[in-house]
């Protein structure tokens, strides 16, 4: 049976016919693997809220828990106008690969709210955020699901939830949220988790195809939290930062951009258009600057059959969630780069917030040399598991992580077995 697609894109039933195919090289139970095409729950919910100008407007939102098999439900929540059911869907179960890829006792859920963020003030989305919270109440909480930011929501907002949830259960409960506030139970780290990530990634690339990192040129595609981290960490280790973009275009200079002058220009002017002492280059431009590593850490769709053929990089990091399709993965192979796939590459950021909730309900924080070293105790570890699979049934990096993501959820289910 192929679930109904909400909004006729079918995206949950194109990931899924991904994961298929990874599925089939493994030796695993076809009827248990069944149970992961399908999510657990879906839940949808009204949510009427009274307007500043007085009128009362309601808005649409849903929360997916697609599997706990391995532990309570982890994802996201978006506020944008665009969002539906299939795309949370596909969205939830491709969680679940990323917690199980890199091994952390979490499923995979994520939720959203369709409404438009921009035309909206920050008391109504206040109320759209507490809405939501109370009327998914019942299928939250640290040991059932835990959301995180994500796209137009950030720390305020789980704050909102934390306080929300807190005000229903009479206590304070910090860890049904993570991303949240430092002085609200936040982990140190869990701001740069992502980029560092992306940087843990390219030092273990480097090592395991025999090149010198600090000798290679790096282009990134996205100057916000994930783009302008990496860039940092990587321009630390004595890489050559040449491009970088934003929104509004990028920057390029052959020698190496002066990335904390960038960081300042940021602050300063909000854009990277403007910044001395480089040219500046369009998106698509940015893309095919010469270079050995190339990170999207912008937005999904960007490397495309139009555009892979024109890709110098060696190696592509996936900093943004499924920044290259399925046509243009098939062109890099064939070139013989390497794609460091999302759910790996961008893994970071869940990682950290695995420590966040592990801090919060223990009480006790860690020190920031503690968090970074504990994700690459983690990270390091998978990506060669990832490598072990690549080369063991001889199939890409993304196929592999997806394959050794679906060997483990299937694993847990045939342990714990099929309740009634
Ligand atoms: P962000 O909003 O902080 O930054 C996004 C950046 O991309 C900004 O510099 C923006 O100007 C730029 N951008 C937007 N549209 C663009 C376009 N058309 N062309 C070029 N640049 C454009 O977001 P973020 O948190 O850095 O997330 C970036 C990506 O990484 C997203 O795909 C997100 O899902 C993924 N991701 C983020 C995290 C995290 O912890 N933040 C974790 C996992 C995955």
């Amino acid at each position: 049976m192929i679930l109904e697609p909400t909004n006729g894109e079918h995206l949950y039933e194109s990931t899924m016919a991904r994961f298929d195919r990874a599925a089939e090289l493994l030796d695993i139970d076809r009827g248990l693997y069944k149970i992961i095409r399908y999510p657990m729950r879906e839940v949808t919910v009204y949510l009427p809220v009274a307007m500043d100008n007085g009128s009362i407007e309601v808005f649409t939102g849903y929360r997916v828990q697609h599997s706990i098999a391995r532990g309570p439900a982890k994802g996201g929540i978006r506020f944008a106008p665009d969002v539906n059911l299939d795309e949370v869907r596909a969205l939830a179960a491709w969680m679940t690969m990323k917690c199980a890829v890199v091994n952390i006792p979490f499923g995979g859920a994520k939720g959203g709210v369709k409404c438009d963020p921009q035309h909206l003030s920050e008391k109504e989305v206040e109320k759209i955020t507490r809405r939501y919270t109370a009327e998914i109440l019942e299928i939250l909480g640290p040991e059932k699901d835990v959301p995180a930011p994500d796209m137009n929501t950030n720390e305020k907002h789980m704050a909102w939830i934390m306080d929300t949830y807190s005000m229903h259960a009479r206590q304070t409960v910090t860890a049904v949220v993570t991303g949240k506030p430092a002085s609200l139970g936040g982990s140190r780290g869990r701001r740069e988790a992502t980029g560092r990530g992306v940087m843990i990634m390219c030092q273990q690339a480097a090592k395991w195809m025999n090149f010198d990192l600090a000798k290679t040129r790096v282009v990134v595609q996205g100057f916000g939290n994930v783009g302008s981290v990496s860039a940092t960490l990587l321009h630390r280790l004595g890489c050559k930062i040449v491009g970088v973009s934003d929104i509004q275009g990028g920057i390029y200079n052959e020698n190496g951009l002066d990335i904390p002058a960038v960081l300042q220009h940021i602050q300063s002017k909000r854009f990277l258009k403007g910044f001395p002492g480089a040219q500046e280059v369009d998106n698509k431009a940015l893309l095919e600057l010469p270079c050995d590593i190339l990170i999207p850490a912008a937005l999904e769709d960007q490397i495309t059959a139009t555009n892979a053929s024109k890709i110098h990089a060696r190696v592509i990091v996936e900093g943004a969630n499924g920044p290259t399709s399925v046509e243009a993965e098939k062109i890099l192979d064939e070139k013989g780069a390497v794609v460091i796939p999302d759910i790996l590459a961008n893994a970071g950021g869940v990682t950290v917030s695995y420590f966040e909730w592990v801090q919060d309900r223990m009480g006790y924080f860690w020190r920031e040399d503690v968090v970074n070293e504990r994700l690459e105790d983690v990270l390091v570890p998978s990506f060669h598991e990832v490598i072990d699979y690549s080369t063991r049934f001889k199939v890409n990096l993304r196929t592999a992580a997806y394959m050794l993501g679906i060997q483990r959820v299937v694993d847990t289910i045939k342990t714990r077995g099929i309740y009634a």
